[in-house]
């Protein structure tokens, strides 16, 4: 509604007047970022300090306006200085974020490997020690890459980022954050509401104050959205012919302590199993176990991850090796129009494909942290212990991790996870990853070294998943053990944790190797298993390897017998022709489609004895997650020793 006629504005023209403006603020900000992307200007906006000789001020638009960094529109246009400040915020950070990529490209390039693909971990120490904190191996690698791209081009390292690449695009939004009263104003309408009122401009090109008239924009809250939160300001900008609004709230929450923690869970990334955990509790000085793993299996997910990533690198050649053929035609060729065509075909499913594993990606890590979360505050656990990403990179499981799950995905499995804890006053803290599945967590303090193998059953061979004590025994998963050892070394070394200054993430960089012990005694055996034990036979015998050696004819395929049908068409010997398993009963409702569920918000402890069903927490059909169980009791040291609390009870 225009607030000063009271006329009500159709959908369609307001979409078309938030479009003007957007595009006003897209316009000018594009031109100031264009100006101002070079070395000298760079150099000045890096180095902090304003024309006066004063610090730039955090805010984007004053740091611009300090710098002496005008900006007009064009001729004959009015606008009004608020929306000049908007766009000057907007392009303040676009140079503000290329200035991280500028360290970082600056840092790679003086620190530039022998072999680029493949650095050795003398060069990964240089390259830590140049960079900026908080850089994921993920943004090194492309980093990397688009350098190595300009070398081949061009046959030298580039000077600077400016020449590297183009200056940053702008997107078509209006940072109203930037702006005060005399362009927006944000009030709450009742809990599920609010009320926005912003200066658009009447026409496409407004020639003086007339032409721009206050409008009444009311707006409805999500549910996610809680009725204590305060609202900011938004960022407006239109989307398939919609308005929309990016409203950011701020909630309340108390800050989880550095240290003084007794309970808490240690995760470890997997090659599929996405997430390995267990929760422990430091109890005089020593690390005891709940002795119950918890899994993230996400396997099925990042095959399909896997497979889409492939055909993305499949389109990208095929559009690659098209737009060459395209380059050698002249546009009267009549072959140019069909495969001009095909080219913008191929480019459209490329970017759908890229979108489709962003948003898997995406899906993922929020449903990992979630499901990590969860089992945190289960078991009242106060702090949440992580490999530090950083240090990751230098362990020999690099190439088969990665070619399943990029670094990009722990990263954001990293981020959820930090978001979700601080709702709940958990501490999320990094420890160092080398070593963590190289000693027994039970007997090794440091030293123990344990014995990798492909199964519980196969203790001589040498493998990957599976972990073998010869000092003390112990046998259990790769993962969970090394799981262990990050709780015992983020529940032991909580005095040297680090609080970054301005990302507050904080990180324990020593390593307190400390003996973990199992509070949940091993079940007992088997009827079965004490009699092979007695017998001395096997409980599960393996079938005897095929010989594949080519000693003798090859036997005839049998035929199967024609089928009733009556029809004499051979069928495949491996599809049986009947169900071998019987139909799953109908439910009549089908399955729910994928994404999350709606989950009812929930501040209080889970209640003694509660089970969830993990599969509505995931969101996915086939990610197999240990359920979310509650402990009984907590904080009388008792809740470890009672396996009865431990077991699932329904599901
Ligand atoms: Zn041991």
């Amino acid at each position: 509604m225009v607030e000063k006629t009271g006329e009500v504005v159709a959908q369609p023209l307001l979409v078309r007047r938030v479009a003007w403006l957007t595009r006003l603020a897209r316009e000018l900000a594009a031109r100031l970022v264009a100006a101002r992307w070079n070395v000298a200007d760079l150099d000045a906006l890096a180095c902090g300090v304003g024309l006066d000789g004063r610090a730039l001020p955090a805010k984007g638009w004053m740091a611009v306006r300090r710098l002496g960094w005008a900006v007009a529109p064009a001729v004959g246009v009015y606008v009004c200085d608020r929306v000049l400040r908007c766009a000057q915020e907007q392009a303040a950070r676009a140079l503000r974020l290329a200035l991280h990529r500028r360290r970082l490209v600056a840092a790679i390039m003086t620190t530039w490997p022998q072999d680029p693909p493949e650095r050795t971990s003398a060069e990964w120490d240089a390259l830590r020690m140049a960079l900026p904190d908080g850089v994921s191996s993920a943004e090194v690698h492309n980093r990397t890459r688009q350098i190595r791209a300009y070398h081949g081009e061009h046959g030298a390292l580039p000077a600077d980022l400016t020449e590297l690449e183009e200056p940053p695009k702008v997107a078509a939004q209006i940072v109203l954050a930037a702006a005060d009263r005399q362009l927006v104003t944000l009030e709450r309408a009742g809990s599920r509401g609010a009320r926005l009122r912003v200066r658009l401009p009447l026409v496409a090109s407004p020639a003086s104050a007339k032409d721009w008239a206050w409008h009444l924009l009311p707006i409805s809250l999500p549910p996610t959205v809680p009725p204590q939160g305060t609202l900011c300001t938004p960022t407006l900008r239109v989307v398939k012919g919609r308005v929309r609004v990016d409203l950011p709230f701020q909630i309340p929450i108390d800050v989880a302590p550095a240290t003084g923690h007794t309970i808490g869970c240690g995760f470890d990334w997997g090659v599929n199993t996405l997430l390995t955990g267990t929760a422990a509790r430091l109890a005089d000085g020593r690390v005891v176990s709940d002795g119950r793993p918890l899994t993230y299996d996400a396997t099925v997910i990042s095959a399909k991850l896997h497979r889409l990533r492939a055909e993305r690198a499949h389109l990208a050649t095929k559009h690659q090796h098209q737009r060459r053929l395209l380059t050698g035609l002249t546009p009267t060729d009549p072959c140019h129009e069909k495969l001009a065509a095909a080219c913008r075909r191929l480019g459209v499913e490329q970017e759908r494909v890229c979108a489709r594993i962003r948003n898997l990606n995406r899906a993922l890590a929020w449903s990992a942290a979630r499901w990590a979360v969860d089992q945190a505050t289960a078991v009242n656990a106060t702090v949440i212990y992580l490999e530090d990403l950083a240090t990751l990179q230098a362990r020999g499981r690099r190439g088969r991790a990665n070619a399943r799950l990029s670094g990009q995905v722990r990263g954001q499995i990293v981020a959820a996870i930090r978001h979700l804890a601080a709702k709940h006053t958990i501490a999320v803290v990094t420890v160092p990853a080398r070593g963590t599945s190289k000693y027994c967590p039970r007997c090794g303090n440091g030293s123990s070294m344990l014995r990798h193998c492909p199964a519980p059953d196969r203790l001589t061979e040498k493998g990957w998943a599976w972990a073998y004590c010869p000092a003390c025994g112990l046998s259990c998963d790769r993962d969970w053990g090394a799981a262990e050892r990050i709780a015992s070394r983020g529940l032991l070394g909580q005095r040297a944790t680090r609080t970054h200054r301005t990302t507050g993430a904080r990180t324990i960089p020593t390593a307190v190797e400390g003996n973990v012990s199992r509070a949940r005694r091993p079940r007992r055996s088997t009827r079965a298993a004490r009699r092979a034990r007695r017998t001395q036979t096997d409980l599960h015998p393996r079938p005897a390897a095929r010989d594949r050696s080519k000693n003798r004819p090859t036997p005839k395929r049998r035929r199967r017998a024609p089928n009733n049908s009556g029809s004499d068409a051979m069928t495949s010997s491996r599809v049986p022709d009947r169900r071998t398993v019987p139909a799953p009963p109908p439910t009549g409702n089908g399955k729910r489609p994928a994404g999350h569920a709606p989950q009812p918000e929930r501040h209080q402890p889970y209640p003694a004895g509660h089970v969830r069903n993990s599969h509505h927490r995931t969101g996915f059909h086939h990610t197999k997650a240990t359920p979310v169980l509650a402990l009984a009791e907590h904080g009388s040291g008792s809740c470890y020793a009672r396996p009865s609390c431990l077991t699932p009870s329904g599901s």
